[in-house]
């Protein structure tokens, strides 16, 4: 990111190093813990159910998705709804302070999440935005993730460790 000046109040680290104020933070923690789980633990709980392996935080592939398995061709990010701009979502608000600062930011998140999304399907992956409200709610998460489960086994590409 550029060397802006963020907002008035303290930043705390959250998620991979995005700083959010802590009025943010605990407006977020509340959501995230009354579902109990943080968005990608619901999401490995999900694979694992499913007999599905995975490694995490895969700096191997393009955009090092949060969850990916070659062989099983399926490739995983986790997007936060606040950051990442989940189109149409209650939490994809703008601070009212600072304002150009975020349009900005979310703008240049936006683009980023995009050209990553478009480098890991050109890899041959079915790549699968799963986002932070989808995690929270189970029903949601399944219809989201169960695509994973018609993918088809690719041959011949990964090693034996992927
Ligand atoms: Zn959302």
């Amino acid at each position: 990111m550029a060397a802006r000046t963020l907002p008035v109040e303290p930043l705390v680290p959250f998620k991979r190093g995005a700083g959010v104020t802590t009025a943010q933070r605990s407006k977020l923690m509340g959501r995230v813990r009354q579902a109990g789980t943080a968005p990608e633990e619901a999401v490995a709980a999900w694979l694992r159910a499913h007999k599905l392996g995975y490694r995490r935080n895969v700096r191997t592939l393009p955009g090092r998705p949060d969850f990916a398995n070659r062989r099983a061709g399926f490739a995983i990010f986790v997007h936060g709804c606040f950051w990442h701009r989940h189109p149409g979502c209650p939490r994809t608000t703008t601070p009212a302070r600072n304002h150009e600062f975020w349009l900005e930011k979310f703008a240049s998140n936006v683009a980023r999440d995009a050209a990553r999304t478009s480098e890991l399907e050109q890899t041959g992956l079915r790549t699968i935005t799963v986002w932070e409200c989808e995690t929270q709610n189970a029903d949601l998460l399944a219809e989201k993730l169960a695509q994973l489960l018609e993918a088809q086994p690719r041959q011949g590409l990964g090693g034996p460790n992927e």
